[in-house]
């Protein structure tokens, strides 16, 4: 039986990024090919439209940069994830690096200044706690 994996769907080549675009990755289908893959995003699965405002977590909250508190909406994607991925057996993801939702280990620090620190997306840590594995397409 092939192995179940859970894809951020802009990793795809789904244009389900904020700005209306995708991150399309030669190295993830390759990775993929003999798994089957459960598409998710989390943001827009949280009610959040494409494109949208960009945003960026600080502490347990999460703004987009133009001010608006989104917490609520990447909290409910991240819930909808996690449920999809229960229901589906699923133990692992390959999520998207860096995202307010999808990061693993590193994240934008809030300021919008491309900073980097420790830390995962809102889904991400859900799924930590839920005994998932994350990789990130900078892992392949
Ligand atoms: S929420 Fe995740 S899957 Fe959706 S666009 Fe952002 S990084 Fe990609």
């Amino acid at each position: 039986m092939k192995e179940k994996i859970l894809v951020s769907a802009c990793l795809l080549g789904v244009n389900c990024k904020y700005s209306g675009g995708n991150n399309e990755n030669d190295k993830v289908f390759e990775y993929l090919k003999d798994k089957e893959v459960i598409p998710i995003c989390p943001e827009v699965w949280g009610g959040l439209s494409t494109p949208r405002a960009a945003a960026e977590r600080n502490g347990n909250q999460v703004f987009t940069e133009n001010g608006d508190n989104v917490t609520e909406a990447f909290q409910k994607g991240a819930l909808e994830s996690l449920n999809l991925a229960k229901k589906l057996g699923v133990k692992k993801a390959l999520l998207k690096a860096k995202s307010p939702s999808c990061g693993s280990g590193k994240i934008y620090d809030g300021t919008f200044s491309h900073n980097l620190i420790d830390g995962d997306g809102v889904t991400a840590s859900l799924f930590k706690e839920n005994g998932i594995e994350i990789i990130t397409e900078l892992d392949l």
